[in-house]
């Protein structure tokens, strides 16, 4: 009887490598947060870029974990100290992404998502092109898109129809990001989110560590 050898497991490299940012956008009720957290959870390594806010905290909402909720005088502030790496209006209110977080992640070679609009992930791509890599979140159709967002039951009514009109408008930014999905089926949309992730943190130019991996081949 042929027996098979025994796998032989061999140590590769312990190797650095740059961290990537990821920025998920979708139109809020695309299911972007639900994908988000199913991807930390399977991805325990990858840290929140949490952002400040001047919008009131919704219930279960936690300062520090989901936002930082701050008065439209301290975001400006902070805007104009530059310790926002980008920043943006929406809904008439501010959202900005922390930037000293962001370096220190790229700095250790972690990898961060960001659940951020349009209009922040040009500027974040302006500010990081080697580092960012997008996808955008597409909901089944504009029907289950406000279903969501009743369903969700923490808006208004009036901030639902502020809400799909503003959908409307992040949807026709989808050509400019990196990578598109349709969230129809959350285990499907989670595993195209990973893929997307993976394949980023594959890049020869994020392997930065490899290379006095692979000199020693040549000695
Ligand atoms: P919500 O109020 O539903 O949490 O977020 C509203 C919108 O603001 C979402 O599209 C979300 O992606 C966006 N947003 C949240 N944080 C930031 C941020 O730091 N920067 C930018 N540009 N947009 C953000």
């Amino acid at each position: 009887m042929r027996r098979s050898a025994p796998p032989v497991r061999v140590a590769g490299p312990a190797v650095a490598r740059r961290g990537v940012c990821f920025v998920i956008s979708a139109p809020s009720g695309a299911g972007k947060s639900t994908i988000a957290n199913a991807l930390r959870a399977a991805e325990p390594r990858l840290s929140d870029s949490v952002s400040v806010t001047t919008r009131a905290p919704r219930p279960g909402e936690v300062d520090g974990v989901h936002y930082h909720f701050r008065s439209m005088e301290e975001f400006r502030r902070m805007a104009d100290a530059g310790e926002l790496l980008e920043w943006a209006t929406v809904f008439g209110r501010g959202y900005g992404t922390p930037r000293e977080p962001v370096e220190r992640a790229l700095a250790e070679g972690r990898d961060m998502v960001f659940d951020i609009d349009w209009q922040g992930h040009r500027q974040i791509r302006a500010a990081l092109p080697d580092d960012v890599i997008s996808l955008f979140v597409l909901p089944p159709s504009l029907a289950e898109l406000e279903r969501r967002l009743h369903s969700r039951g923490s808006d208004a009514e009036d901030e639902i129809g502020r809400r799909m009109a503003a959908a409307r408008d992040e949807i026709s930014h989808w050509r400019e990001f990196d990578h598109v999905i349709v969230n129809t089926d959350l285990d499907r949309a989670l595993l195209e989110a990973r893929s997307v992730l993976m394949s980023a943190r594959l890049k020869t130019l994020r392997q930065t560590g490899l290379e006095s991996f692979v000199d020693e081949f040549f000695v």
